[in-house]
């Protein structure tokens, strides 16, 4: 399954695992469409668990998975849910971090109750025989007791468009998919030849869902996640960048976070400099309508070169949006889906930040990105 999320990290301890929740059942009876994982921003925000972020954050997304005894059918090499990540699928952690279960009446009678100060809310499948079904019992609930818009990050086996239109006329607003891999090589070395027990998933399979879904959805209200730091090069990610661009489909960048124990948990985070590049690239291509020829790459598909004009390039950093969260906004184009934590720990400096950078992120940012050493100016008129 895909990278996602809003977590925050719950720290261990007494009690760690005590459900906040009243009237729980026995472990084995739950799950989905009764029970829920959230997020443990989403737990904070909505009162199941008490904690504090490490600066102060109203964060309004909440993000939902689906919970089921089995787990997820797929095998990502780099994912927490992973089938053959060592663990009960329960107890495991989701970017690092865990995901407390709780009863879905209970969460929607709380987001009814919270919703003036949500932004957006997710419902994140899993590959499951399961999911569709109750991916709509649990849209439908939500949907008659809540207004806040509603994704579904799909898990893209499970579906096809007669499917994907029936999340339409339930009141989805928009479909994330999970594309992680950028390219058709890696996304097979990771996501499709899986070690025996998995469910290898389809490169094409993924790429029809997001066709049809854009075909359902209409213009910027699909989604897909991409993964900085899983092997491509920054060829490969300006590729899709534009790819997705011309087809009205945001690119929501994620930074590669190492799951201990997941086939890559011993995989490094792409290097701050590459990361901060890419969210500017990105910005500068879905925002302000770079191309390829704006990009120049060396041998190896490494960002060499970016050629603008000075006034378009700094007014995009100085800006301060491009190095925020990715995410689907809220009602009125605001930050919806914040992630706080997603792709780094809280005692590390932010990757994207929640919230617009403030001049000291401002000036660490100008450091990281180094723009000097690739920058070519007043090229683009
Ligand atoms: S960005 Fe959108 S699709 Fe992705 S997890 Fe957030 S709300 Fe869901």
């Amino acid at each position: 399954m895909t990278d996602l999320g809003a977590p925050v990290e719950l720290r261990a301890g007494p009690g760690r695992r005590e459900l906040t929740v009243t009237g729980e059942g026995p472990a084995a009876a739950r799950v989905s469409p009764d029970w829920v994982r959230i997020s443990g921003a989403s737990a904070m925000a909505l009162r199941f668990r008490s904690g504090r972020f490490g600066r102060e954050l109203a964060s309004g997304g909440i993000n939902l998975l689906l919970n089921y005894e089995e787990g997820c059918r797929s095998d990502c090499a780099y994912c927490g849910l992973a089938r053959t990540r060592p663990g009960d699928y329960e107890d495991k952690s989701f970017i690092r971090v865990e995901w407390p279960l709780v009863r879905t009446d209970e969460l929607v009678e709380r987001m009814a109750r919270a919703e003036d100060r949500l932004t957006r809310l997710c419902i994140s499948m899993v590959t499951s025989p399961l999911a569709y079904r109750h991916t709509c019992v649990i849209t439908e609930q939500i949907r008659s007791a809540v207004r806040t818009p509603l994704s579904i990050l799909v898990a893209p086996p499970t579906l096809n468009r007669a499917k994907l239109e029936q999340f339409h006329e339930l009141g989805v607003d928009m479909i994330g998919v999970g594309l992680d891999a950028v390219t058709e090589e890696l996304f097979r070395s990771l996501r499709t030849e899986v070690p025996a027990g998995g469910a290898g998933l389809s490169w094409t399979k993924y790429w029809s869902v997001v066709d049809d879904a854009r075909d359902v959805f209409g213009p910027w209200k699909v989604n897909c996640h991409t993964l900085v730091g899983l092997g491509e090069t920054d060829r490969d990610l300006v590729e899709t960048f534009v790819r997705l661009r011309e087809r009205e489909i945001f690119s929501y960048l994620f930074c590669f976070n190492p799951e201990p124990d997941s086939r890559l948990g011993g995989r490094p985070k792409s290097p701050l400099r590459r990361w901060r590049r890419m969210q500017l690239v990105k910005h500068l291509i879905e925002s302000a309508g770079y191309d390829r020829d704006n990009f120049g790459f060396d041998a190896a598909g490494n960002l060499e070169l970016l050629r603008g004009t000075t006034s378009e390039v700094e007014a995009a950093v100085a800006d301060g949006v491009a190095f925020m969260t990715n995410g689907c906004p809220g009602e009125q184009g605001e930050p919806g889906c914040t992630r706080p934590y997603g792709s780094y720990r809280p005692s590390e400096q932010f990757r994207d930040f929640p919230f617009r950078p403030e001049p000291g992120d401002m000036r660490a940012i100008l450091d990281e990105l180094a723009l000097d050493d690739i920058f070519e100016r007043e090229v683009r008129a």
